[in-house]
């Protein structure tokens, strides 16, 4: 800043705007704040990652390909889909349009909520003040401002032996952006985007290869998760290499190592798909008295304030990397700067992988009720006890018939589970894997963070015939 120069006054400053950033920006304007959000992106940045390359372009893309697999799928049924192609870049524009869309009806929130919304990257100069740099060189803005939330998310890691290139060595936004299918794709990383990227490409044509460094598939979720997405993988022809990393990549030839020693993947491009790191490096943080873990979180307090006027939310704080926990903590970190009495305290925090079938938690597992002193009582129902499921897809009736045990349950086929505590007669926990998990999940939340009882879940009545019904079912079996 050039000396004597007056900074322009900001009220509430947010930086970044994501799920996390622009719902704090509207949390703000509603609780009468002057609200200036600021993006690289400027307007067009609105919706951050998720909406432009992570949570929506990633559903489009699994939707298309999870059609085009479906469509196959019932031939088994009398469909018959011959000559069925798929045209990416057909595709990227539908796309590009969901985003635009989408992306409008939040600038119009904004716009109506009377927010600033600035292009620029921020970098603190001093505490209550920064420098809104301007990419190519334009001239710096100097703000002041009374209280800032960071909202700047994060990015994927790269593997040092595999550098990004964006043409053979891929981040998963690039992968979403391709505009033609590659022959033979390899995914490093079995987590739930390596896990989502690898079926959608396996569905729409691609030899897929997924190369995992821990001993199993999804290794941060509950182990009885697994095996039923390991087995669709299977079906689908995709190789899954765990306790496995991959070393170099050079002439389209990927080197493996393995437990049985090197093994050599041929892949057309790579996807690195291992964790992502929170974007808190470039902001001069330092400036404000503030120092990152050396993984880049911010530590905050529960109602994520770093310090006091400074709050940080979303993937730049511990937890998973969710744009529902960002949102939530928007909502508490606007209202906290605000004077209110706030905390982001979940009780039941869901994930969701968009595998086949879906997966979706919430809440405790057994096992973890159990490391918290909980008597645990667990209810599962395998899928078939579902009518509706039968319905849905042919390849689910293969499943089932294939490996079911006495109780007509495979170790293969998705359930639903509910983990019980037993002495306060309440749901703690649930885990779905079958189709649309990803809705059905919302159910088992609202028990658990209304403690319901089993009894609760079981005499409400679930319509017939609906997935929903599975919650219901195991509920029953312990009420
Ligand atoms: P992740 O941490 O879930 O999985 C990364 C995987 O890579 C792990 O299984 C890890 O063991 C493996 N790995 C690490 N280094 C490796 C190496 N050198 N070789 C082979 N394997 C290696 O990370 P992600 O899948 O990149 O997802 C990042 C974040 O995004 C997560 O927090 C996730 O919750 C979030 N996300 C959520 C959704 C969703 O809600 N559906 C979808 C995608 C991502």
């Amino acid at each position: 800043m050039v000396v004597g120069e007056i900074p322009e006054g900001i009220d509430l400053l947010v930086v970044g705007a994501g799920p996390g950033g622009y719902t704090a920006a509207l949390r703000g304007a509603q609780l009468g704040r002057e609200v200036t959000l600021v993006d690289h992106g400027g307007l067009s940045g609105v919706g951050g990652v998720c909406l432009q390359t992570g949570c929506i372009p990633s559903k489009a893309l699994i939707e298309i390909a999870e059609t085009a697999h479906r469509a196959r799928s019932w031939s088994s049924a009398g469909l018959h889909t011959e000559g069925l192609t798929i045209d990416l870049g057909a595709f990227q524009r539908f796309k590009d349009e969901i985003v635009r869309r989408l992306g409008d009806t939040v600038r119009r929130q904004l716009d109506a909520a009377g927010v600033h919304v600035l292009p620029g990257r921020v970098c603190f100069t001093r505490p209550g003040q920064a420098a809104i740099e301007q990419d190519g060189g334009g001239p710096s803005r100097f703000v002041e401002f009374r209280d800032v939330i960071l909202a700047t998310g994060s990015r994927s890691i790269e593997l040092q032996e595999l550098p990004h290139d964006g043409q053979r060595v891929l981040d998963s936004s690039d992968a979403l952006a391709l505009h033609t299918l590659p022959t033979r794709l390899a995914v490093i990383g079995a987590g739930c985007i390596g896990v989502e990227l690898g079926t959608a490409f396996a569905k729409l044509g691609a030899h897929v290869t997924i190369i995992e460094a821990l001993d199993r598939l999804l290794p941060t979720m509950d182990a009885a998760v697994a095996p039923p997405v390991q087995q669709r993988l299977t079906t689908l022809g995709v190789d899954v290499l765990v306790g496995a990393r991959a070393r170099d990549y050079d002439d389209r030839r990927l080197k493996v190592d393995t437990a049985r020693g090197m093994r050599i993947v041929d892949a057309d491009v790579v996807v690195v798909a291992v964790g992502r790191r929170p974007n808190s490096d470039d902001l001069g943080l330092g400036r404000l008295g503030v120092r990152p873990r050396p993984d880049g979180v911010l530590e905050v307090g529960p109602d994520r304030l770093v310090r006091p006027h400074i709050a940080a939310i979303g993937d730049l704080t511990r937890g998973p990397a969710l744009a529902h926990k960002a949102t939530a903590e928007a909502e508490v970190a606007a209202a906290a700067l605000c004077g209110r009495p706030a905390a982001f305290d979940p009780v039941a925090l869901p994930a969701v992988v968009f595998s086949d079938p879906e997966v979706a938690v919430a809440g405790l597992s057994a096992a973890q009720a159990r490391a918290a002193g909980i008597t645990a009582r667990v209810a599962t129902v395998p899928l078939a006890a579902s009518g509706r499921v039968a319905t849905l897809n042919p390849d689910d009736l293969e499943v089932f018939g294939a490996c079911s045990d006495r109780r007509g349950w495979g170790r293969n086929e998705g359930f639903a589970r509910l983990v019980i505590d037993a002495d306060a007669d309440a749901v703690v926990g649930a885990q779905l894997v079958g189709p649309h998990a990803s809705e059905l999940i919302a159910e088992a939340v609202l028990a658990i963070e209304m403690a319901a009882s089993p009894a609760d879940l079981a005499g409400a009545i679930h319509p017939h015939p609906t997935l929903s019904e599975l919650l219901a079912q195991a509920a029953r079996r312990v009420s």
